[in-house]
């Protein structure tokens, strides 16, 4: 049964704002896709990690006893969704503790900056991606710069490395850095537990190749092939009992579990579907920079020169 909690009366004038900050982020729009913001129904995954995104913009609450962990927002207009979600499981949205991010996009990252507000969760994130964070995406080596910000500007509270954790309550979780699709692009490894057993699990940051990215680097990343070949490498070394990642699409939720499933975390074992995802990047890599080479011998080619 559903209380009107004050939450709900915030929850009511965040949505009436939702249109106003839809209106602003005109910049988002250009990429927007209606999966982005088409609701899905919210679940528990396993143990006490639970998906609370949008119907494609993968977010993740972890609840502990000393509060909550919040793992992406998705957009701007996204956040009324996603605190409903987490108010619809039967958590206080008001618990968040820690934020994080798994990358510096606005897809995941745009309605960051409102949760401080409601609540008193610190913002804790890789240090390749704290200045993209702080700057609203300005930064960013491709969508900033002339386009300028694309999501409102995060306090970053906490840096993180390669390897850091992330402690609340009994809940610890591994920083995994996994450059390239930004610079501080990271996953996380957490243990979490049921009634029946625990789960290690991977919320990974699969690092897809925009079409904008040069592997043989860029001016404002120049080892970001580097970066793509250290990770893609990193990420089949893993070792887990479960995968979920930044977008639904990316981990085939969908397909995996319908609303109203049963709780069920075996269905997101599927190490295959994670080789094959990360195969399938690979191949992209290689093909760029097979590309590359080919442009490379076209310019030592001197066509004067006859045997
Ligand atoms: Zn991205």
């Amino acid at each position: 049964m559903f209380k009107l909690s004050p939450n709900f009366f915030i929850l009511a004038f965040l949505l009436f704002c939702a249109s106003f900050v839809s209106a602003q982020q005109q910049t988002t729009s250009v990429f927007d896709d209606s999966e982005w913001t088409k609701p899905t129904q919210p679940f528990r995954i396993a143990g006490n990690l639970y998906y609370i995104g949008t119907y494609d913009l993968a977010c993740y609450l972890i609840t502990t006893t000393e509060g909550n962990i919040l793992i992406n927002t998705g957009l701007g207009e996204s956040v009324p969704m996603i605190l409903a979600n987490i108010e619809a499981l039967g958590f206080k949205f008001t618990d968040i503790k820690v934020l994080l991010t798994t990358q510096g996009h606005f897809d995941h990252v745009a309605g960051m900056a409102e949760i401080p507000k409601l609540t008193n969760a610190k913002m804790m994130v890789h240090e390749g991606d704290a200045q993209v964070l702080s700057d609203g995406g300005n930064s960013d080596f491709i969508f900033g710069g002339n386009s300028g910000s694309t999501f409102n500007p995060i306090t970053v509270d906490r840096t993180l490395k390669d390897g850091d954790t992330i402690k609340l309550g009994e809940t610890k979780l591994i920083a995994l850095h996994h450059p390239g699709h930004t610079k501080g692009a990271t996953s996380f490894m957490v243990d979490v537990a049921d009634e029946n057993r625990s789960w290690k699990v991977l919320i990974v940051n699969i690092p897809s190749i925009l079409s904008q990215t040069r592997i043989s680097g860029m001016p404002s990343y120049p080892q970001v092939g580097k970066d793509y070949a250290y990770t893609l490498a990193s990420l089949k070394k893993l070792q887990f009992d479960l995968w979920v990642a930044s977008h639904a699409s990316q981990f085939g939720l969908h397909d995996k579990r319908k609303p109203g499933d049963p709780y069920k975390p075996e269905v997101f074992v599927d190490r295959p579907g994670f080789e094959a995802s990360i195969n399938t990047i690979k191949r992209e890599y290689d093909k760029r920079l097979r590309k590359r080479s080919e442009i490379s011998l076209c310019a030592n080619y001197k066509p004067w020169i006859v045997f």
